[in-house]
C-alpha cells in the first residue's frame, strides 16, 4: 500500500501570548494522492494556520507531518524550502504577484529555484499561460489585467514546476462569482489532469465544488458527511 500524499498525525500549533492561541488542536488528516479536497470553516478557525503547515511555511508545536510518507519534522529550512519549491504549489486570495515583471516573468520565477532545466522554461511558462488561457497576455504586468486573469496567471505559477500538491488559501475571496466560477473550473481540470488539489475557503459554495470536504471549527477538523 502506498503511503498518502499527506498525512498529519494529532497537529497542534500553538502561538504563544497570553493567552496562548491552539490555532489546530490535535488534527489528524489523511489526502491520498490525487484527491481533490476543500477545508471550509469560518474567519479565524484555523484555514491558513493548516495551509501553512501543509505547504511547509510553518511547523507543527506538536505531532508530525509525513509528506509522501517522509516526515517533514526531520527536515533542516534548507531542504524544506526545496521539497516546497518541488512538490508544492501556492495560489492565495491576493495573488502575490510581482508588480513589476511580466506575466511571463512571473511565472518563470518559481523554475529558478524547482530544479527546473533553463533551456525548457520558457516553452514551458508559455504552456502554462497558454493552459490557463493567457499567452496573450505573457508581457503585460499583473497591474493591468483584472482580478481574474491576475488569479490565473497565479494558478499557471504554481503548476509550472509541476508540483504534486496544490494548495490554494481563499483563492475566490478577492474574485465575483462568475470570475470565482472560472478559477473553480480551471481547478477541476488540473484534478482531472492528475493533481491533488487542496482548496481553503469560508465559501461553502466554493467548497461543495470538491469531491471531499472537511471542517474546520476553532482549530478542530470534522469530515462532512
Ligand atoms: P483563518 O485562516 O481560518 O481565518 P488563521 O489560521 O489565520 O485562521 O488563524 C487561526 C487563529 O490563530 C486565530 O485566532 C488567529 O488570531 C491565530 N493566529 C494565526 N497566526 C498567528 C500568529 N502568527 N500569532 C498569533 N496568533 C495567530
Ligand atoms: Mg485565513
Amino acid at each position: 500500500m502506498t503511503a498518502p500524499l499527506v498525512e498529519l498525525r494529532d497537529v497542534t500549533r500553538s502561538f504563544p501570548g497570553s493567552p496562548e492561541v491552539q490555532a489546530l488542536k490535535a488534527v489528524s488528516l489523511e489526502i491520498a494522492a490525487g484527491e481533490y479536497v476543500s477545508i471550509v470553516g469560518p474567519s479565524g478557525s484555523g484555514k491558513s494556520t493548516m495551509l501553512n503547515i501543509l505547504g511547509l511555511l510553518d511547523t507543527p508545536t506538536v505531532g508530525e507531518y509525513r509528506l509522501a510518507g517522509a516526515r517533514t519534522g526531520d527536515l533542516t529550512d534548507d531542504e524544506r524550502a526545496a521539497v516546497r519549491a518541488q512538490f508544492i504549489g501556492f495560489v492565495f486570495q491576493s495573488f502575490h504577484l510581482m508588480p513589476r515583471r511580466t506575466v511571463l516573468d512571473n511565472v518563470l520565477m518559481p523554475m529558478t529555484y524547482s530544479g527546473v532545466p533553463r533551456d525548457e522554461r520558457e516553452d514551458r511558462a508559455v504552456r502554462a499561460l497558454d493552459a490557463v488561457g493567457l499567452g496573450h497576455r505573457a508581457s503585460f504586468f499583473p497591474g493591468t489585467l483584472s482580478g481574474g486573469e491576475r488569479q490565473r496567471v497565479a494558478v499557471a505559477r504554481a503548476v509550472v514546476s509541476g508540483p504534486r500538491l496544490l494548495l490554494a488559501d481563499e483563492p475566490t475571496g478577492s474574485l465575483d462569482q462568475r470570475t470565482s466560477g472560472e478559477i473553480m473550473e480551471l481547478f477541476e481540470s488540473l484534478h482531472a489532469g492528475g493533481l491533488t488539489l487542496v482548496v481553503i475557503t469560508h465559501d461553502v459554495g466554493v467548497a461543495d465544488r470538491a469531491a471531499r470536504t472537511v471542517r474546520i471549527t476553532d482549530g478542530r477538523l470534522s469530515e462532512a458527511a
